[in-house]
């Protein structure tokens, strides 16, 4: 394929400790891969006629991945956030038909085209902003065909917009009306054929669950992943988000690639994470729209060096964020991150939180994803709030 050089950039390599700088740099790439980066006047006479694209001293960083979203479901709670705030309960609001019920009623409702047409606005937000990679989850079907439905349009995005996509399976979200109280029987007879269904489709790249005392148990978590490992999915985990329920030390214990929102994560778990290699994603749009308290335990991830990521958790209920760099301003000043840790958070760590090595940094032989801003330092991106810099996106070298 045809190389071109990117020259005249400063660029966040973030393959090395810091944001691995490089001042007037530039990197070459055949429109699929990075092929080599460093500074302009080392650039090796191999490359020396191909032809440059200035970058006009702009800031060059890996394109944006967002790890764990919902942006996949139809309806939306606008009007139960205005009941909430003119004062109505949670019950008033339950009893009008809200909560995450409405979005299942509504989602159950959709045929594979509405869905589709629902989540491309959200997606073009996320990709106006300079990412390449996204996750997306089922589980506001909570049965076996919406499920499917779900998973197929999250598929069908990816042939619409030139972005890479991965579907992660969560029908194990909530326990639907008609199996109140019986969890059990849910699991039994509707999520675990329902993964194999979708397996079986060729639709799932991971397997999710939401561990919490409003959701699943561990031990109904763990015959999912009990499943998941049978069928070599790799898994991940909504934990410890509103209470400690021993989901991450679950999740580390079947080597998830990531345990997710982890407010309540102890040091312990931390330490459990580290040895699991399981990556900590950090959800701050939730705990923003919720106006949680109990922070997660960011000193202890440091301490035993768990990676940590950040991401949207896109979703109508409780985090209808579809701004990666909103999510890292909200990780710098609620979660005490620092910018570097922030940008490693929807780069490097979030490849990291969806078993991808081939992105996430800036190095030969990773693909070519790359986001190029108008902005002077790395920690910009973080400090701005409602603003975009983005100058180009380029998605496998090609913008
Ligand atoms: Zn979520």
């Amino acid at each position: 394929m045809a190389i071109e050089v990117l020259n005249n950039a400063r660029i966040a390599t973030l393959d090395s400790p810091g944001y691995g700088l490089i001042e007037a740099g530039a990197l070459v790439h055949d429109h699929a891969r990075i092929l080599w980066v460093g500074p302009e006047q080392d650039l090796p006479a191999e490359h020396a006629l191909a032809p440059r694209r200035d970058m006009g001293g702009r800031l060059v960083t890996p394109a944006l991945i967002d790890c764990h979203t919902h942006i996949v479901f139809a309806g939306d709670r606008a009007q139960e956030f205005e009941m909430r705030l003119q004062g109505a309960s949670y019950e008033d609001i339950a009893r009008a038909g809200g909560g995450i019920l409405s979005t299942v009623a509504a989602t159950r409702a959709a045929t594979e085209e509405a869905l589709i047409a629902q989540a491309l606005p959200r997606l073009d937000a996320l990709l106006a902003e300079g990412l390449t990679t996204v996750e997306v989850k089922s589980g506001y079907g909570l049965e076996p065909e919406t499920e499917l439905r779900m998973l197929r349009a999250a598929r069908r995005l990816a042939q619409l917009r030139p972005v890479r996509l991965r579907t992660t399976y969560l029908a194990a979200h909530a326990c639907p009306p008609d199996y109140k109280g019986r969890a059990d029987a849910y699991i039994d007879e509707v999520c675990l054929p329902t993964l194999r269904a979708a397996h079986a489709e060729g639709l799932v790249d991971a397997v999710d669950g939401f561990c919490e005392g409003i959701a699943f148990d561990t031990a109904q978590i763990g015959r999912v992943f009990d499943l998941a490992r049978a069928l070599g999915l790799p898994v991940k985990l909504h934990a410890e988000q509103l209470s400690h329920q021993g989901g991450t030390a679950l999740a580390a214990r079947y080597r998830a690639l990531s345990a997710d929102h982890v407010e309540y994560a102890t040091e312990a778990d931390a330490a459990l994470m580290a040895t699991s290699g399981t990556v900590a994603v950090f959800l701050p749009g939730a705990f923003y729209t919720l106006r949680e308290t109990q922070q997660p335990p960011v000193a202890a991830f440091r301490a035993h060096q768990v990676p940590m990521a950040l991401a949207t958790d896109c979703n109508p209920g409780t985090s209808p964020v579809t701004s990666l760099l909103l999510t890292m301003n909200m990780g710098c000043t609620l979660f005490g991150l620092t910018p570097e840790e922030a940008l490693r958070g929807v780069t490097t760590n979030a490849a990291r939180a969806l078993g991808l090595h081939d992105c996430g940094r800036i190095a030969p032989g990773l693909r070519a994803d790359l986001a190029v801003w108008d902005v002077q330092s790395p920690a910009e991106l973080s400090w701005r709030i409602g603003f975009n810099p983005l100058h180009i996106r380029i998605f496998g070298g090609t913008e």
